[in-house]
């Protein structure tokens, strides 16, 4: 047998799983332990559905896709069955790259064939007889693993021509990135997979409409693929009765920094930020929060006095935060702030396509300035600069990658009282001056 999944899932095994459930206890490998695990048995509930019945099953179960943005899925398959004009396509974005990110990881590698299985039955919601796996070139074992799981699925008559002798006609083919974290926003990996530069393009058109080579397609996510396989199973009621109301169904959370037992842990939506530090067992001895970084380098810090914020999206929109795809990365008191905000601005600003001038400039003027910063300048009066970079990027850059990139920062300013506090006067100095178009 394989060695275990890359990254840590502390509570393997655990009953109360059902999207980890065959994570650490199947063989990844072998089809056949995948079927007596339970394996295709909501394929086979969903060709008896019909592609309608599973779109009504997906939309009842309030499924929101867990790649970060939260978009209904029932309505994104929907939006793209009923375009006229084919063909359709399916692609599931396995471009997890996020940092602190690992679930779509764990998924992958330790059950492939759910991810087969689950893209099977969207495409069969949305009209499509082919579908393109995009999996982020830094995760060979997961490729390997996936490879594996199409082959015997192929062989077996579970991909094909005639899936289960259904007369539907479906197949997937796995494309790799090549590292660049751009490539992972949906409009981007349509230009990886035509043979185009990875660059994002403006939406709309959304990709339900114009997406793969111009055609309808569905983007989602791993975790957001194989949430359909339970909901398929129980029922879209019966998944929506677990979690909250605004937040449906199981979530993977993805624990690093200062805890105890970092890994992926899954909870029922509902669980507060305190709840999970302690599942993972806490800090150890001696040490206390400073701040936890909720969502990645897209997300936003929250206090270590905030850790009773629910862990649901309604909850972390409501206090002004967002759980992104589900990373928790906890920073104690020995943490330096200042250089994991530098870290962050290294980050997007290497990452930046170059595309748009907001994202290629103000990447950059955002790390010289965190970098002044750290070298001991005065904070404060870095601040103004800080903001108007930030609200350059997030109003006028392209993609989520620019429009995000100050998020941590202007959190770090806001909630963690980091560079002196809120600098509200300089704040609407600034928006004055931009509404006036009164610019240096
Ligand atoms: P988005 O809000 O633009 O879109 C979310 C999804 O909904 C997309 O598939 C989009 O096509 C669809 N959509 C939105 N409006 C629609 C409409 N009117 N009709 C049909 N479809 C519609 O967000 P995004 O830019 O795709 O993603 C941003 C998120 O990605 C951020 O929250 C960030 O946390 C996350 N992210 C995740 C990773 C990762 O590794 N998982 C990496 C980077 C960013
Ligand atoms: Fe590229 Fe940044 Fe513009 Fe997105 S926002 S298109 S990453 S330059």
């Amino acid at each position: 047998p394989e060695p275990a999944p890359s990254a840590a899932v502390p509570d393997a095994g655990s009953p109360d799983h059902v999207l980890l459930r065959r994570v650490g206890t199947v063989d990844p490998l072998s089809l056949d332990d995948y079927r007596a695990a339970g394996g295709y048995a909501a394929l086979r509930r969903a060709l008896r559905l019909g592609p309608a019945g599973v779109i009504r099953e997906v939309s009842d179960s309030g499924l929101v896709g867990r790649g970060g943005a939260a978009f209904p899925t029932g309505r994104k398959w929907q939006a793209t069955a009923q375009q006229p004009d084919g063909p359709h396509y399916l692609v599931c974005n396995a471009d997890e790259s996020e940092p602190g990110t690992f679930k779509d990881r764990v998924l992958m590698e330790g059950d492939p064939f759910s991810v087969i299985e689950a893209m099977t039955i969207a495409g069969y919601a949305v009209g499509a007889r082919l579908g393109f796996l995009y999996i982020r070139g830094e995760y060979p074992r997961a490729l390997r693993h996936l490879e594996n799981a199409v082959a015997l699925a192929r062989e077996r008559g579970l991909l094909g021509p005639d899936v289960l002798g259904s007369g539907f006609a479906f197949d997937i083919e796995i494309r790799r990135g090549a590292g660049a974290y751009i490539c992972g926003e949906e409009t981007a990996i349509f230009g990886s997979i035509e043979g185009y530069r990875g660059e994002p393009r403006t939406k709309p058109p959304f990709p339900v409409e114009k997406g793969l080579f111009g055609k309808p397609t569905a983007v989602n996510n791993v975790e957001t693929l194989v949430n359909v396989l339970p909901i398929m199973l129980m029922g879209g009621p019966a998944y929506a009765a677990v979690g909250t109301g605004g937040s449906t169904g199981p979530k993977l959370f993805c624990l690093s920094g200062g805890v105890r037992r970092p890994g992926l842990y899954e909870l029922p939506f509902g669980a507060t930020l305190r709840d999970l530090i302690e599942a993972a067992g806490g800090l150890p001895e001696g040490r206390t929060v400073q701040a936890v970084l909720l969502g990645g380098a897209a997300g936003a810090f929250v206090r270590g006095d905030e850790l009773d914020i629910p862990l649901t999206f309604e909850g972390a929109r409501a206090a002004g935060t967002t759980l992104g795809s589900g990373v928790v990365l906890v920073l104690d008191d020995t943490a330096d702030l200042v250089a994991t905000l530098v870290r962050v601005a290294a980050f997007f600003r290497d990452e930046s396509c170059g595309q748009c001038v907001p994202c290629r400039v103000g990447t950059v003027r955002q790390e010289e300035s965190l970098l002044r910063i750290s070298a001991g300048a005065d904070a404060a009066a870095e601040v103004p600069l800080l903001r108007e970079v930030g609200r350059a990027m997030k109003d006028a850059s392209i993609c989520g990658l620019g429009q995000t990139a100050w998020n941590a920062v202007e959190s770090a300013i806001d909630r963690l009282d980091l560079f002196g506090g809120p600098d509200r006067a300089a704040s609407d100095d600034i928006q004055q001056s931009t509404a006036a178009g009164d610019r240096a």
